[in-house]
């Protein structure tokens, strides 16, 4: 584990730790948390735009002067509109990858030319729009390239566009997010026989295919694969180029991965360290003769994050405490199939919502949600919760509560973000209305109440 504690990003966690207490007390001060809202997703706007800021300095540092970056945020990381204009404020942009969130990032403002297209199952209508709009494509394969080809030869796009490859440089510690095994679903896999030969002709026959992309990993993999990943890529389109003839790949999009530490307050890697990586692996890509486009999405949102439970009952059994809050499955839902994979550090707030004293017992933290698993920390050590305290789930701003999944119809909760109110204090703003019971009743099919009893079979009476 790396130790934070005496850098910048150490001492950057515990600022953030401070602001999160202090809008935990406040929110249950205004009665954004209490007996009748049980649950609530709290954003950190200042931690938001340091991270974006983060982000943008790292690369700064790194290009030659003039080289055009473009950092997309991938949009699935959190898909929530408010927090796309903050980061579009702060000059980031967005990586869509369905028909939803590429209209999120448009209900947004994001412009076309901030705006990367990149799903593995886009329809003829989709690539249709996002060549009308202008939107830049990265094509999943050889078939998405076809429907390309097709498209540009009817009408002219200034769309640029580009082929997602996979290096096959291997996975990291969690096989759902590796996108770079030998077998990924994603991109064009360059290592199978044929592949490499196969791009280069694909380039070679379409003058309109200036980008090169990869995503090589998500959390788990390591940086030094992730950086790997990277160097192959930039070898690629030297290789391509080279052929060609000409630099007709201009811009490589590295994609996004950064691993978070969900394990304290620090932030690490930081996007310093992994960019100062990259220029030592792969120096040509710094060089000025590409621009590049980022895609991260988890690093730039998660330890932005809190949802706070209430606690509503406490129990004993089989000797072990359990709390029963109201975050469970429907707000962790990777933490609760597979907490081995994805644990989230809990911190545990009094009645008051300020931070829980008292010695430690080892206790269970456990969702709403009626099966047995719904379990948010098992054998947690934390100060003994009691009814009516909050247990809050850290580093959940990037695909957790914004992520609701339906399970028992719970509600999807209401998302504030707060920042300092220039007095000493908190202010909030709604992000996210908390989903309302009609609201639960209308998206279950509640006009359509006799839709199957009015469907009779022909001879039944
Ligand atoms: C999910 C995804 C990202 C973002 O990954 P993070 O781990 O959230 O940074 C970027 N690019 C593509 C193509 C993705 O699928």
């Amino acid at each position: 584990m790396v130790d934070t504690r005496n850098d910048d990003a150490g001492r950057g966690g515990a600022e953030r730790a401070a602001r999160r207490d202090e809008a935990v007390r406040a929110a249950v001060e205004r009665g954004l948390l209490g007996p009748a809202t049980p649950i609530v997703g709290l954003l950190d706007v200042t931690g938001i735009r340091e991270s974006a800021a983060e982000l943008r300095a790292a690369f700064e540092a790194v290009v030659a002067p003039g080289t055009p970056v473009l950092h997309a945020f991938a949009v699935k990381a959190t898909p929530l509109v408010p927090v796309l204009r903050l980061l579009r404020e702060e000059g980031i942009g967005a990586e869509v990858a369905s028909p939803g969130e590429l209209a999120l990032a448009r209900a947004a403002g994001l412009p076309p030319e901030r705006t990367v297209l990149d799903s593995p199952a886009k329809t003829p209508a989709e690539l249709r729009e996002a060549l009308a709009l202008g939107i830049a494509v990265n094509a999943d394969n050889p078939q998405e390239l076809g429907r390309l080809d097709a498209l540009m030869a009817s009408a002219p796009s200034r769309s640029p566009l580009g082929l997602r490859v996979n290096p096959q440089v291997g996975g990291g510690s969690i096989e759902a997010l590796s996108t770079a095994t030998a077998t990924s679903k994603f991109g064009v896999a360059l290592r199978d026989e044929g592949a490499r030969e196969w791009v280069v002709r694909a380039y070679a026959a379409r003058p309109w295919l200036t980008r090169l992309h990869a995503h090589t990993g998500s959390q788990g993999v390591p940086l030094s694969l992730m950086a790997r990943g990277v160097a192959e890529v930039h070898a690629l389109a030297e290789e391509i180029n080279r052929r060609i003839g000409r630099p007709q790949i201009d811009t490589i999009d590295i994609g996004g991965g950064l691993p978070v530490n969900f394990a304290s307050d620090g932030t690490s890697p930081t996007y310093t360290q992994y960019a100062r990586l990259l220029r030592e692996a792969v120096p040509g890509l710094f060089a000025g003769r590409y621009g590049l486009v980022t895609e991260f999405g988890r690093s730039l949102l998660a330890k932005h994050g809190t949802v706070v439970a209430r606690v509503e009952y406490t129990k004993s059994a089989g000797g072990r405490p359990v709390a029963v809050t109201h975050a469970g499955v429907q707000v962790a839902t990777r933490t609760v199939y597979a907490p081995a994979a994805w644990p989230l550090r809990i911190a545990a707030y009094d009645a008051k919502g300020r931070p829980k004293a008292g010695p430690e017992a080892v206790q269970d933290i456990a969702g709403p949600a009626c099966f047995a698993g719904d379990l948010l920390a098992e054998a947690r050590a934390l100060p003994l919760l009691e009814p009516g305290d909050y247990a809050a789930a850290l580093d959940t701003g990037a695909y957790y509560f914004a992520h609701h999944y339906a399970y028992n119809s719970l509600a999807r909760p209401g998302i504030h973000g707060f920042a300092p109110d220039g007095t000493g204090g908190v202010a909030f703003a709604t992000v996210r209305e908390p989903q309302t019971l009609q609201e639960i009743v209308a998206e279950s099919g509640g006009a359509r109440a006799n839709a199957l009893t009015t469907l009779r079979e022909p001879g039944r009476p």
